[in-house]
């Protein structure tokens, strides 16, 4: 099997980086940058989000598992102490895959830029350094609402527990497959309003946003961000696209919102 790893680029996570290939190169599986069958991230969940963007083009035939060198990461789910063991595993066991959604955008210009095309993992996010978004929100095509307000976050089921969450949104199985669109700072009065809830859309319902008003936007990837002017038109939707998760143990959704989220309060409460 062919394998590459991604290091945060830390001492620490470089150490176990060539720790595991060493390991993995001694079991006679191959390193290959380019054509990886396995992609290990080491780091946190930014590294697992930078791994997912390096391989996006070949997500088919690519799976990745995470090891985390700072806090329990949400993707990043193996301890460097475990290291020796995860080896074993992938050198000797076929592995399982759990597959997540993603969301797919597409941005199209009121010029003759060709369309732009991204998926993420986590969420992609609207804001502008100029004043409010104003978007004309539609939803299957038809008008839904007029948001104005500091931004707009559509994020996938495995993100809805990132900067969703801290918006407000719900957390969300990844195996549902769905988007959520989660309002920034919505301008609610008697000359604006929104519906002021997360909507969660199933796939194959399109949300499309049309600015209102021009704007330079900022829009941010996961954990990339780029300034798009002359924005016509953004549209949302679950990909046909999945990424890839290598399981060698179970480590249920909930058990990993439980243990992120509420586990050391409870501890904390206990003592
Ligand atoms: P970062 O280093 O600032 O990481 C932000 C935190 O988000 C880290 O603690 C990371 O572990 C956590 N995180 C990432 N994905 C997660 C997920 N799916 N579920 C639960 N926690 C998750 O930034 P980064 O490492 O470059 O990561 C980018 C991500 O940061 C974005 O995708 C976005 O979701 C998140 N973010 C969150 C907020 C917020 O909560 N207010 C604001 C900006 C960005």
């Amino acid at each position: 099997m062919k394998f590459s790893i991604v290091s945060k680029g830390d001492k620490r996570s470089n150490k176990i980086m060539a720790t595991v290939k060493q390991y993995l190169t001694d079991f006679n599986l191959i390193y290959d940058e380019k054509l990886p069958e396995l992609v290990i991230s080491v780091g946190g969940d930014g590294t697992l989000l930078e791994a997912f963007h390096r391989y996006v083009h070949r997500l088919k035939s690519t799976a990745f598992i995470g090891i985390h060198t700072g806090h329990l990461g949400f993707y990043a789910d193996w301890v460097p102490e475990e290291i020796e063991k995860l080896v074993i595993e992938i050198a000797k066991t076929p592995y399982q895959v759990v597959e997540y959604p993603l969301l797919e955008m597409i941005i199209r210009f009121k010029t003759e830029r060709k369309e732009i095309r991204f998926l993420a993992l986590n969420e992609a996010t609207i804001k502008t350094a100029e004043g409010s978004v104003v978007f004309d929100v539609q939803i299957r095509g038809e008008h839904f609402e007029t948001f104005r307000g500091d931004g707009l976050c559509i994020s996938t089921p495995s993100g809805s527990t990132a900067y969703n969450k801290a918006l407000g949104g719900a957390i969300i199985h990844p195996s549902i497959e769905a988007i959520q669109l989660t309002e920034m700072a919505s301008i609610n009065n008697r000359v604006f309003r929104t519906i002021g809830s997360p909507l969660i859309l199933p796939k194959h319902h399109t949300c499309l946003l049309k600015p209102m008003v021009d704007r330079s936007f900022l829009i941010a990837r996961d954990h990339y961000t780029d300034t798009y002017t002359d924005v016509k038109s953004i549209q949302c939707r679950v990909a046909k696209e999945k990424v890839r998760f290598v399981r060698y143990r179970p480590f249920p959704f909930w058990n990993r919102v439980r243990d992120s989220f509420v586990a050391e309060g409870e501890e904390v409460h206990k003592a």
